[in-house]
């Protein structure tokens, strides 16, 4: 890591393990940047509890379990910093220095949250830090300063609000004047860069269930760390309506959205497109057999990464990941804080959490 590179920061919210949906959206971009970018990688377990506020010890597992994900996917922590958000308090206090530049409305209406809303079936009686969780998004990311964020589809609005917030902010306390565009913003004082959202391959992966998009929270997901067996039986559920190997299917349906996502051969994706189209004499069945053999050949190197980590101690072996990656990441986010508060006139001296954060 040298502080020339770029940042970036991204990360997921421990409701559950990681799906293909998070492979191809986010974390391939991911794994594919960790040698030109600085990156961050969030757990954004505050996040979780917004939702699940009375599963503590699901939680707890659950951020282990993703960032045993992320190993086994092939983020290395060598190169790339593993963040546990509850234990960078400048993210929890630049939420409340942002919240002031959003109006309340803005928030009500970002269409990401409302999804959610009526996806998780949350109706009226969601807690208060649920849309509070898409200003503390703003927060992770911005702590970083990064220029770049990979996420899926599903979260190119909170990336609006995010830029929103940034330029205000840069507007309202480093005297960046309001036609300077974005890319200039440092240049011209700024505190924070104005970040860019970096859409995945397949930006929303559908589900098994071919309506919803895939979600941990759903129950529609191939998991990353489902077994061989899973993944066929997964696949299996899948339904398009067609009846029989000879009838003419519709190539726009959920089993060719995933056959276009996993195998990865351009030559054969066409002919199956074209003999399913045509009615040429193939089953669903067949095209299931070999999408779930795809996938998984990508899942395999996976496993055996993860097999590591599933190993008794293996548990401990994340939390100490966990730790190192989040003390070399309160560095940058104080520095960040500092900055914010000097800015806004609130530099009465400054604060080391250098102790608090060597983490025993
Ligand atoms: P939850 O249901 O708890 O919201 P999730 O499955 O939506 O979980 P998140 O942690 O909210 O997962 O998202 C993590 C990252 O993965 C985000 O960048 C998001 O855009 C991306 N992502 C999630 N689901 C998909 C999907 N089906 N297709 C593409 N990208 C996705
Ligand atoms: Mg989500």
């Amino acid at each position: 890591m040298t502080a020339a590179k770029p940042r970036i920061l991204t990360g997921d919210t421990p409701t559950g393990r990681l799906h293909l949906g998070h492979y191809v959206g986010s974390l391939e971009n991911r794994i594919a940047l960790q040698d030109e970018y600085d990156c961050y990688f969030l757990l954004a377990n505050m996040h979780a509890f917004t939702t699940r506020a009375d599963k503590p010890a699901e939680i707890r597992q659950d951020t282990i379990e993703i960032v045993k994900d992320w190993l086994a996917a092939g983020i290395d922590p060598k190169r790339s910093t593993i963040v546990l958000q509850t234990e960078v308090p400048a993210i929890a206090e630049l939420t409340w220095f942002f919240a002031m530049l959003i109006p309340f409305n803005k928030v009500m209406r970002n269409p990401t949250l409302k999804t959610e809303i009526d996806a998780k079936g949350l109706g009226d009686t969601y807690s208060f830090g649920f849309p509070m969780y898409a200003v503390g998004q703003c927060a992770d990311i911005l702590a970083f300063r990064p220029e770049l964020v990979p996420v899926g589809e599903d979260q190119e609005a909170h990336i609006e609000m995010c830029r929103d917030v940034a330029l205000k902010f840069n507007q309202l306390y480093c005297g960046v004047g309001n036609r300077v565009v974005p890319e200039d913003h440092v240049k011209a004082g700024g505190v924070f860069p104005i970040p860019k959202a970096k859409i995945g391959r397949i930006g929303r992966l559908p589900g098994i269930d071919g309506t919803q998009k895939m979600s941990k929270s759903l129950g529609n997901a191939i998991m990353l760390s489902d077994s061989p067996k899973d993944v066929q039986k997964k696949i299996g559920r899948i339904t398009t309506g067609r009846q029989s190997p000879t009838e003419k299917g519709d190539t726009s349906n959920v089993l060719f959205t995933f056959v276009r996502a996993f195998i990865r051969d351009e030559a054969r994706v066409k002919e199956l497109e074209r003999r399913y189209a045509e009615g040429d004499n193939i089953g669903d069945g067949h095209i299931k057999q070999e999408l779930a053999e795809h996938i998984n050949a990508l899942l395999e190197p996976m496993r055996s990464r993860r097999a590591e980590y599933e190993k008794p101690g293996g548990d401990d072996l994340v939390i100490d990941i966990i730790k190192d990656g989040t003390r070399r990441a309160n560095v940058v986010a104080e520095e960040t804080l500092h900055l914010a508060k000097k800015a806004m006139k609130l530099d009465f001296g400054r604060r080391s959490l250098a102790k608090d954060t060597q983490h025993s």
